[in-house]
């Protein structure tokens, strides 16, 4: 995720978003239909998670990830951006910080998911990739293979980075003939269970393993800079309460 930003007024970005317990309460999220890891990648095929900031690989699909990591499963990852319009107007976290700093928390992260990988970075501008859609595409394009299975924040998700990226995906993944798998991030803090908002029709619920979601919840404290108050501005951590306890759920929500 990334600075707080809003595209649609019905998708807004505000406050502390929808808690864990309002979402555990809802029994619409236990009776989604559950499949596999290795019903959405299948031997052979290499999955690809494409984020618009660092932390998104973590926040969509790291329980995913860490099990297909014990499986041998080829993983990729490509980061969009590296993350740097987090802090607007932080002296503490300026943009050449982030920079250096989120790449190498997205790379602890990989590792604590137990992936041996270096993210393909395209340093393409954080907060401006709606006007980045096709160019965003054709990157993708060039680093996809046939039998791929893309991973990426939903077209509908909130945040203009993670709708532009969904969208770029779509495109690519058509083009390619890789299979694309839509992720919300941003979607859980600004729905409401049932909301009408949401393709439920198109979600299904990968369960995860306890050392799954262990791995998941210890590769999101790699992301220190955007787990702290920034001291110069006043501002509360990038990530919310809310989104650290919902990266403990013994499950992950994938829309098909
Ligand atoms: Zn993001």
């Amino acid at each position: 995720m990334d600075a707080v930003e809003r595209r649609a007024e019905d998708r807004a970005i505000r406050g502390e978003g929808t808690t864990e317990d309002e979402w555990h309460q809802w029994p619409g999220l236990a009776a989604l239909p559950a499949i596999e890891a290795r019903e959405l990648v299948p031997r052979g095929a290499r999955a690809v998670v494409v984020a618009p900031h660092p932390d998104d690989e973590v926040l969509s699909v790291g329980g995913l990830l860490a099990q297909l990591a014990d499986s041998g499963c080829a993983v990729q990852v490509i980061a969009v951006t590296d993350g740097t319009a987090s802090h607007r107007g932080s002296t503490e976290w300026p943009a050449e910080r982030l920079a250096k700093a989120r790449p190498r928390e997205s790379l602890r992260a990989l590792q604590r998911l137990g992936l041996a990988i270096e993210p393909a970075r395209l340093g393409l501008p954080d907060g401006g990739l709606q006007s980045m859609r096709a160019v965003l595409a054709a990157r993708l394009v060039s680093l996809l293979q046939p039998r791929d299975v893309v991973f990426t924040t939903w077209r509908h998700d909130g945040h203009p980075d993670h709708e532009a990226t969904g969208e770029a995906c779509a495109v690519a993944a058509a083009s390619a003939g890789a299979r694309l798998v839509e992720v919300p991030v941003w979607g859980w803090h600004w729905s409401r269970p049932g909301d009408a908002r949401m393709p439920w029709q198109h979600a299904f619920r990968l369960p995860l393993s306890e050392e799954a979601v262990r791995r998941k919840r210890a590769a999101l404290q790699a992301f220190t800079s955007q787990l702290r108050r920034d001291v110069s501005t006043g501002s509360g951590p990038v990530l919310r309460a809310t989104t650290v306890q919902r990266a403990a759920r013994p499950y992950e929500v994938v829309f098909l």
